[in-house]
């Protein structure tokens, strides 16, 4: 981006000058399938510009005749307010002789050469519902009144209904719909909003709603038309009663009901044996968003952006919202409705719905029509269906704010498969991130490609998704990779996975090297840094459990400098969903044995359990060790008696979170920093002994927590400068699943900046596993470029 600043920099200072020029102008980035050319075609007349426009194989190429004055407007304006959904990542100006016309602008037809068929093209993410679309949809009398499907080039799926690139119509899902008279009117007038909109229908022509249920037979509607599509609101009586409803949306199906019924959405729990996880909300428009939320200006503008994603806001107190959507918790994620049919919907409604993932406990979001129909037909009250085939299944995708800086906590719909650009050239390559929160990421040329988030590969059916979803994205980008990039983990299924398939050219990367490596990648730091990744779980070099890591790294290496102390974890797993075992067993590693006795004593682990333990521990028996930060959250929580059991990872972490004091809090406990042994060991011991103590003199678990989320910032300060003087370094990483904590991050992010550093985390990529498989591609192409150096020389 730096380059094109530059460019537009140099056509201003030429500004003023009044000498007709031609110029070929070519932009590159997401700008086919966002209305780019139209756009251009608009601006031509505005700036007095003849010449034309055509899509060139990713590419937009234009040649424009006119006077430099107006020819610097016309460019400016291009670059500076492109289509919403578009993204310009290069654009390169030459003055040439001649154009191919002058006496007006024309929009020609697409062009691709296949042989110099370049490989960087960026295709588009589903975009939400445009203001134009919105309007038509509820305008009576319009041909698209309430038309579920209702679409421009400025709005409308993408990514879910895409074959092959470029988009065309003929690849995306969308071939099956023939354009009527009308719509094919609209789709060959360059002045038209809907001019080569590929998605472009309407109630003749286009994909329709149908409705099924096997409870209520007189709401069955084979094929919804502009004539019955108000007998939705008949369907959507069924939630005004504490009804469940499946959606069939852009990227996959929702479980429906009433936010603000317990009933309904305690049914959607039960249906998903999700006890506790949050629960995401679809609210109508902003201002619904305002009535729930309190709403901060980025988050807002993360809310209505193109890619309309599930952000996490802090619920007002006193709405009638369940409290079953996020029980623990002040925070709740919300949507705005960010396609047609969610329009109608809520505008019915008239108030917030649960809005969750159509799929079972275990099991990927559902997004085929027989199989959604299956095994949701006897559970929901109704389906409301539609014909259109969705081609990449994607969940919506999830961020929250945190010192005005976005960070993702899941990246799929909306957003994937949106690449980052690289600032080395990259062979194909394949990154099969990790096991948990899983994804992949497609590497070619100067791009990366991050895959959708597919849930967690312990389970099989998230693997053959997630092993299918790879292949469908590496054919729609045509990568065939030549690497596969793996974690070192060596029971990983996405290690298995790369071993398996492609046996012979595969990389493994260590875990938290990868996490500090993605965000190098994002930000274009290709130097030393200090990478801080607190996470749950990753695989070490020595073969234990890592999670708590100061690394000193480039691309290509790292050094441990700094760890937590380890702790067993007595039944391996099973640690992570009972906190009260995992303070156990770091008791049993206490020297005082008379804070050890009080722990146990606090979490109230039964004397039998705690025998077993301790015979477990001693025989190493699936007795891993871990240095991870979330574990040590798990067992302030436990001793505290926030949580002593949990149903997801990182529950605990949340309810510690939400229960500190904020944010006045400046005390901490001190970790003890053992520097004998080379890298430095830091010490738990001293602080569990002190939240002991506070526990007995009566401190509040809000202070407690809040002076525990104060020791790890310390933690984070002291040993950041500390490793900043040794090494000469100024650059700090934060990565890994801990920092998904708002509290600890922002904190962490004052203090950081305070002291002096320059301290990043990732904006694009997700700051937990979801974002790692960037960070294989980073470090494999890092250690490729150090093999090839090495035989040069
Ligand atoms: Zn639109
Ligand atoms: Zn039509
Ligand atoms: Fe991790």
């Amino acid at each position: 981006m730096a380059n094109l600043l530059n460019r537009i920099k140099l056509i201003k200072e030429r500004r003023g000058t009044a000498i007709a020029e031609n110029w070929q102008i070519k932009i590159s980035g997401i700008v086919q399938g966002v209305g780019f050319r139209p756009f251009v075609y608009r601006l031509a007349s505005l700036y007095r510009v003849c010449g034309t426009v055509k899509n060139i194989d990713g590419d937009v190429l234009i040649d424009a005749q006119g006077i430099i004055k107006d020819l610097i407007s016309f460019v400016n304006h291009i670059l500076e307010r492109p289509p919403q959904p578009a993204r310009i990542k290069d654009v390169q100006i030459e003055k040439i002789q001649q154009i191919p016309n002058t006496n007006e602008f024309v929009i020609l037809p697409s062009q691709s050469n296949p042989k110099t068929h370049k490989q960087v093209i960026f295709p588009a993410p589903d975009i939400a519902i445009c203001p134009d679309c919105k309007n038509e949809l509820f305008e009576p009398g319009n041909r698209r009144y309430l038309h579920p499907f209702i679409s421009c080039t400025d709005c409308g799926p993408r990514f879910s209904v895409n074959l092959e690139i470029p988009f065309d119509r003929r690849r995306t899902t969308m071939s099956v719909f023939q354009l009527c008279d009308l719509c094919n009117e609209e789709y060959v007038s360059p002045l038209d909003r809907r001019f080569h909109s590929q998605t472009n229908c309407c109630y003749h022509c286009g994909p329709a709603l149908s409705t099924h249920s096997i409870y209520h037979p007189d709401l069955c509607i084979e094929k919804m038309t502009g004539e019955n599509i108000t007998r939705i609101n008949e369907v959507c009586q069924l939630l005004q009663n504490d009804g469940i409803i499946l959606l069939k949306g852009i990227s996959g199906y929702h479980l429906v009901c009433k936010a603000t019924s317990s009933r309904a959405t305690n049914k959607i729990r039960q249906m998903k044996a999700r006890p506790k996880k949050p629960l995401a909300v679809m609210v109508k428009d902003l201002g619904d968003a305002y009535e729930i939320a309190d709403i901060e200006p980025e988050e807002r503008r993360l809310l209505t952006s193109p890619g309309a994603p599930i952000v996490l806001l802090r619920q007002k107190k006193g709405t009638d919202l369940s409290l079953l959507l996020a029980p623990g918790s002040n925070k709740i994620g919300v949507m705005l409705a960010y396609s047609p049919m969610h329009q109608i919907l809520l505008n019915y409604i008239n108030e917030p719905l649960v809005m969750t993932s159509g799929n079972l406990k275990d099991y990927p979001i559902e997004f085929l029509n027989e199989q959604s129909n299956k095994i949701f037909a006897k559970k929901v009250d109704a389906i409301i269906d539609h014909n259109r085939k969705i081609q990449n299944p994607c969940d919506d995708s999830v961020v929250q704010v945190v010192s005005k800086q976005t960070v993702f906590i899941r990246r799929a719909r909306g957003f994937v498969p949106e690449g980052i650009e690289l600032d080395f050239i990259s062979p194909p390559m394949l990154g099969c991130g990790g096991d948990m929160k899983s994804t992949f990421c497609l590497a070619s040329d100067k791009t990366a490609y991050m895959g959708q988030f597919t849930g967690n590969l312990d389970s099989w059916h998230n693997f053959n998704r997630y092993v299918e979803n790879i292949y469908r994205m590496a054919s729609l980008l045509n990568i065939r990779p030549e690497f596969v990039v793996h974690d070192m983990h060596p029971n990983y299924r996405s290690t298995q996975f790369a071993l398996s398939k492609y046996s012979g050219k595969t990389v493994a990367v260590q875990h938290h090297h990868a996490h500090i490596v993605a965000c190098m990648l994002e930000k274009h730091i290709n130097e030393n840094v200090i990478g801080i990744a607190f996470d749950g779980a990753g695989w070490g070099i020595d073969k234990k459990v890592w999670g708590g890591e100061f690394l000193v790294c480039d691309r290509e290496r790292f050094n441990r400098a700094a760890h937590l102390r380890y702790m067993p974890m007595p039944g391996g797993d099973k640690c992570t969903k009972l906190p009260y075992r995992m303070a156990a067993a770091a008791a049993c590693e206490i020297s005082d044995k008379s804070v050890a006795g009080k722990i146990m004593e606090m979490v109230q682990i039964p004397e039998y359990e705690l025998s077993f333990l301790e015979k477990q521990i001693r025989s190493g028996l699936n007795t891993p060790y871990t240095s991870s930060i979330g574990r040590l959250f798990d067992i302030i929580a436990a001793i505290t008696e926030i949580s002593k059991t949990v149903s997801f990872e990182g529950e605990a972490a949340i309810e510690l979170e939400e229960i500190a004091i904020e944010p006045h809090e400046t005390e901490y406990y001190e970790f003890v920093i053992d520097d004998r042994y080379g890298e430095k060991i830091i010490d738990w011991e001293a602080v569990l002994s002190e939240v002991v103590k506070d526990m007995e003199t009566g401190v509040t678990v809000g202070e407690i927590s809040a002076k525990f989320h104060n020791s790890i910032v310390r933690l984070i300060e002291r040993l950041s400068l500390e490793l900043s003087y040794k090494y000469n370094i100024n650059k700090v990483v934060l990565s890994g699943g801990v920092f998904q904590n708002k509290l600890l991050l922002e904190k962490a992010l004052k203090l950081l900046s305070k002291s002096g550093l320059e301290v990043y985390i990732s904006n694009i990529l997700p700051i937990n596993d979801n974002g790692i498989a960037a960070g294989q591609i980073g470090i494999a192409n890092a250690m490729i470029a150090a093999k090839n150096k090495k035989m040069c020389a």
